[in-house]
């Protein structure tokens, strides 16, 4: 299979924060692994999307979960009416042809899918396919990306020692208030002044972050409630169906965010 649709055509639009393009570029040219660190919603899958596009590389993603097995990264063989046939999985496909390949929420695959990857990550950069006894060489183009919530996971499901320390590590957070509305108002395409309002709701939420309420509101939580802005919705009851009632079913922190969209509107 040819990775022609892994292709990005398109500049994904992404706002910097700092210079984690300069950085990125350089791992990039390194190949070396690195792990894209922080809260969800705040821009780790755009930002390699726009890597890929910028650096000209096709871009594979995999949404790890607990049922994730090893066989669904690396290929099985198929039973097919001309007998069995060997399915490259995502992982492989991308080793073999040299493209990003993005793990995504990596701590929610389990230990055993999560070892896969440790020979591509050192010197070997290689892929043992146990089934086939086939140890592939990676394409020199080949890059491991993965995304790790460190807030997120509790202990027992921690990413393990020994593979974090395989990756070179950039540190995302939400984006400065300026920046976060200039993004709300490109996404949603509402007002820089609505999307300002927006934004400040969000910094009241994360405040909330230790009291009660797990994290707060991310910027994808923020555009989505600047898209039924969009759609007509009143500012008020986007940010109730967008934001309050997704991050928690607590009577308290419901009322407090809903003060806080009171005071912002
Ligand atoms: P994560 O992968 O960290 O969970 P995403 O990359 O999916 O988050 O971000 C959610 C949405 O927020 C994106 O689809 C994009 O619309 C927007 N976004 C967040 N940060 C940025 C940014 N720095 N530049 C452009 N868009 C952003």
């Amino acid at each position: 299979m040819a990775l022609h649709s892994y292709r990005i055509a398109r500049e994904p639009y992404y706002c910097p924060a700092g210079d984690e393009i300069t950085l990125f570029e350089a791992a990039h040219a390194d190949r070396l692994p690195v792990m894209l660190k922080g809260p969800t919603g705040c821009g780790k899958t755009r930002f390699v999307e726009h890597m890929a596009w910028r650096l000209g590389r096709p871009l594979v993603t995999v949404a790890c979960n607990e049922d994730l097995t090893a066989s669904d990264l690396v290929g099985r063989y198929l039973l097919e009416a001309e007998g069995t046939v060997w399915q490259d999985g995502p992982l492989t496909l991308a080793v073999r042809h040299g493209a990003i390949c993005y793990l995504d929420e990596v701590v929610e695959a389990r230990a055993d899918t999560t070892v896969v990857i440790h020979p591509l990550t050192d010197d070997r950069r290689a892929l043992p396919l146990d089934k086939r006894n086939e140890l592939l060489t990676a394409h020199p183009d080949f890059q491991l990306v993965i995304a790790y919530n460190p807030g997120y996971q509790s202990v027992a499901k921690d990413l393990k020692e020994s593979t974090k320390q395989r990756f070179a590590a950039l540190e995302f957070g939400y984006p400065t208030a300026a920046v976060e509305a200039e993004i709300v108002a490109h996404e949603a395409g509402i007002e820089p002044e609505v999307a300002r309002r927006v934004v400040a709701v969000a910094e009241r939420s994360r405040n909330l972050r230790g009291r009660g309420l797990e994290e707060g509101a991310s910027t994808r939580m923020l555009i989505h409630a600047g898209r039924l802005i969009a759609r007509g919705v009143s500012p008020e009851a986007a940010c109730r169906m967008a934001i309050v009632l997704p991050l928690t079913d607590d009577p308290d922190l419901r009322d407090a965010l809903a003060a806080a969209v009171g005071a912002c509107f």
